[in-house]
């Protein structure tokens, strides 16, 4: 059983299909990056001719910093490769294993990244592993209402598979003690 897609604007097959490609590709990926120590969750971001201008897991435990999340890392790179703290011209899309934590939906704002697509929703990812994604409220309009077309729940079993994996091998779940 999938979870069925949700958007935030009228599903457009050909965006979805490339999307399932891309995040299957990360999901392939991630063990790879787990297993050098990052944290399960991969993001990259592609521009509207399919290249790959920066793929970066998150790097919260080996980099020792609270914001080195999968997507923060990776708009850092293409902020630095394109030379820009204003992606927006490049209209730049992000595809990753998770749906953004409210942290990291400022930093896709605040980057000008165009389309957002996720695999596994928070309230799955809080279940499987005990992160905290923090609140959202209404995140898919507030994007709508500028301009950020958001795709989720991209192939979900993948990506729960690959978060259930993470928790089974005992790697931390850090968070701030309350
Ligand atoms: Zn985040």
């Amino acid at each position: 059983m999938t979870d069925m897609i949700v958007a935030n604007e009228p599903l457009d097959e050909k965006k979805i299909t490339l999307a399932r490609k891309i995040i299957l590709e990360l999901q392939r990926e991630l063990p790879q990056y787990i297993e050098r120590g990052s944290g399960p969750f991969l993001a990259a971001i592609y521009d509207d001719n399919g290249n790959l201008i920066a793929k970066e897991a998150n790097s919260v435990v080996n980099s020792c910093c609270s914001h080195n999340h999968a997507e923060m890392n990776t708009l850092r790179a293409a902020e630095e490769k394109l030379k820009t703290y204003d992606l927006s011209a490049h209209h730049l899309k992000m595809y990753v294993s998770a749906e953004p934590c409210m942290m990291c939906l400022g930093g896709i704002m605040w980057a000008g990244i165009k389309e957002v697509y996720f695999s596994v929703p928070s309230k799955d990812v809080e279940k499987i592993t005990g992160f905290d994604e923090g609140f959202k409220p209404q995140w898919f309009d507030e994007f709508k209402k500028r301009g950020i077309t958001v795709y989720g729940n991209i192939e979900t079993e993948a990506g729960k598979k690959v978060l259930q994996d993470y928790v089974k091998l005992g790697r931390k779940v850090y968070k701030p003690e309350r």
